[in-house]
């Protein structure tokens, strides 16, 4: 799979989507805003990032062997009968955890943030059932989403299944996020899991509801040895003080005179300044979260360690990796081979890791920056570069055994991070078509020439003539007409002198415009028979009829030749075309902005767009592996999505199989 590919297709079809809702009649305006599409501005080339490879700590044996850790607990985390090695943060993590501390793990996605609280709450489960103590709830784990505790549940239900320790020490883990059927519940009550995992919201249910059964469960927790806060920083604002609060109630009801060990985990929390001024915001959120204090030696960092050999520097290549650059990338390079390659010498160091007193990972940045680093530092071609950085990038992250090695690691992943917004408004100055500014900064006057101001614009989903927003109105005995916001509802207050409405600019050389202020060019409804048989426009529409204005760039009336129709009050009906929305439509739906998608539309898109590109691809991607996940931020998004990718999807899905046959 080419992942640059499907970057190009995906940004394809939505620009393809996204423009299809706008149709410009005026060319100067249709112009600019091609060049605007033509600039990539809105769709500007994705960031790379390399995953860096996270530092070795103890193996869970040395653990065992130093007594830190009980020996069923390596039975449990082990893979094929070996016990895991462990990365440094989470032996330092368990380090912790060993003498009662409270601490925060704050790495990178991947690095296995979860078995830095589950071993040490494991390991205290098994050391109390082998004492004989009594069951109890020993910890609570509260995830931010359901689907957090659902799959992590599965992982350690998969390590305790193949530990083959005797039952009585088995540690026993439930669910209880509100999923779960009133048998389940009962049976959890009973059953005095050693580790509940939930939600806050549940947490909260569980500690205000007075039914027998969910006392119970809370009571079953009395004598708390650990809390954990998955994913610390989705707390914030109103919904942090809720969860600091719940924290605190359920610290006072379950375990009043002893300190429980509180664990947090955050993947992003804080960017700004250096480790230690990091460490320091990360232990001040923690501390006011868990209502204890938590220094910042106990926030525990990532330690990154380099995929090649740290003898290699970047700018030490030299001729080699000239060489790299200019012949081509041989099928197949192992692991061996990549560790010394000048490209994966300078793509890890470049690109991945900032090798200064200790290894960090470097801000992601655009291939094409990238190659123009490589072309400055190498004095190579800069379009060979960036082709040649793509294909390395491309092989460096296939799965070893794809490579001629053994296992599915990559040496190199990297991550391509591809930002997606609507197209936004366009403003445009009141000058003569052809001498028109159009901007899509939302601004007041024209950068360029500072007394002509810029008109927010809209297009009739007609005809695509231009429209206006605008009020008008009298300062200093002279009257403007000047920019309002389209969302402010007309007022029809007979005491301002202010009148709101739409202003639309008479094109030049344009015979189609319909409007002359004749009978015959308002809409039918808006002319009635009078007495006499004569045609008149009726009474109620006077009001809204267009009216000639002569304006000038400054939005000054009456002293200059451009001529424009001022349409008082809401939008009623087009003046080019004599199209009329729909009456009871909102004023911003009435017209078509540059952008018209919504997110919910927006993702459908994208969701089909990458799901067709990888059933056209069927070579390339094997069919177990074309899975999409999609994520959301908004309940009402999730449901409304749940139900487009039911139907609409799966009709998508059905039509493009057959082209793959
Ligand atoms: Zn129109």
């Amino acid at each position: 799979m080419n992942v640059f590919e499907l970057d190009r297709s995906l940004i394809l079809d939505y620009e393809r989507f996204a423009r299809s809702f706008t149709q410009i009649r005026a060319a100067d305006i249709r112009e600019q805003v091609e060049e605007v599409y033509q600039s990539n501005r809105f769709w500007p080339e994705p960031l790379i990032s390399i995953n860096p490879r996270f530092e070795r700590g103890a193996a869970v044996e040395q653990l065992v062997s130093a007594g830190t850790l009980n020996p069923a607990t390596a039975d449990i985390f082990s893979i094929n009968g070996k016990p895991l090695s462990l990365y440094r943060h989470q032996s330092q993590a368990i380090a912790k955890a060993s003498t009662k501390q409270s601490f925060v793990v704050t790495t990178g996605t991947g690095s296995g943030k979860s078995l830095c609280f589950f071993i040490p709450i494991i390991d205290a489960a098994i050391r109390a059932r082998a004492a004989g103590d009594s069951a109890r709830t020993r910890a609570i784990v509260i995830y931010p989403m359901n689907a957090l505790a659902n799959s992590q549940r599965e992982e350690i239900d998969k390590f305790i299944k193949q530990s083959g320790l005797p039952e009585h020490l088995r540690p026993t883990f439930a669910r209880y996020t509100g999923q779960e059927s009133a048998d389940e519940r009962e049976r959890i009550r009973h059953a005095k899991p050693d580790i509940l995992l939930t939600n806050f919201m549940m947490l909260e249910l569980l500690m205000a509801r007075q039914n027998e059964l969910d006392r119970a469960v809370v009571a079953n927790a009395n004598g708390l040895e650990f809390l954990v806060l998955d994913e610390l920083h989705t707390y914030r604002g109103r919904q942090g003080a809720d969860v600091a609060m719940l924290v605190r109630r359920v610290r006072d009801r379950l375990c009043p005179n002893h300190q429980p060990v509180c664990i947090g985990t955050s993947a992003t929390m804080a960017t700004e300044g250096d480790d230690e001024q990091r460490a320091t915001a990360i232990a001040a959120v923690a501390s006011c979260l868990f209502g204890t204090s938590i220094s910042t030696d106990a926030v525990i960092g990532e330690s990154l360690e380099r995929a090649t050999a740290s003898t290699l520097k970047s700018r030490q290549l030299g001729g080699t990796l000239v060489t790299a650059i200019n012949e081509d990338l041989p099928a197949k390079l192992d692991d061996e081979a990549l560790r010394r390659h000048p490209l994966a010498v300078w793509c890890e160091l470049e690109i991945g890791l900032l090798d200064a007193q200790k290894l960090s990972r470097r801000a992601p940045v655009t291939l094409a920056a990238a190659a123009h680093e490589l072309a400055n530092h190498t004095g190579c071609d800069k379009a060979r570069c960036e082709s040649q950085l793509q294909a390395f990038l491309m092989l460096a992250s296939r799965p070893a055994r794809e490579r001629g090695g053994d296992g599915d690691r990559a040496f190199l992943a990297f991550k391509l991070h591809r930002f997606i917004s609507g197209a936004g408004h366009v403003y445009v100055t009141l000058r003569k078509s052809g001498e028109r500014r159009v901007t899509l900064d939302g601004q007041k006057f024209d950068p360029q020439d500072r007394e002509t101001r810029l008109y927010p614009t809209f297009f009739c989903r007609n005809c695509g003539q231009e429209h206006h927003p605008v009020v008008l109105t009298t300062e200093h005995g002279a009257h403007y007409v000047l920019p309002r916001d389209i969302d402010e509802t007309p007022l029809d207050d007979p005491n301002t002198t202010e009148r709101p409405g739409y202003l639309a600019p008479e094109p030049d050389k344009d015979d189609e415009f319909i409007f002359k202020d004749n009978l015959e060019d308002f809409p039918e409804d808006w002319i009635e028979v009078a007495r006499g048989g004569s045609l008149r426009l009726r009474r109620e529409r006077k009001a809204s009829a267009p009216e000639l204005l002569i304006v000038d760039h400054t939005g000054k009336i009456g002293t200059s030749s451009r001529r424009a129709w001022f349409l008082p009050g809401k939008f009623r009906f087009c003046p080019a075309c004599k199209y009329q929305p729909p009456g009871q439509a909102r004023e911003i739906n009435k017209l078509a902005a540059l952008s018209e998608e919504g997110r919910s539309s927006a993702t459908t898109l994208l969701v089909s767009s990458a799901i067709h590109w990888m059933n056209a691809h069927p070579s390339s991607l094997p069919p177990r592996s074309r899975k999409l996940l999609g994520f959301t931020d908004n309940r009402q998004d999730a449901a409304l999505q749940a139900g487009h990718f039911n139907d609409f999807l799966f009709v998508a899905l059905l039509s493009v199989r057959p082209k793959t046959f």
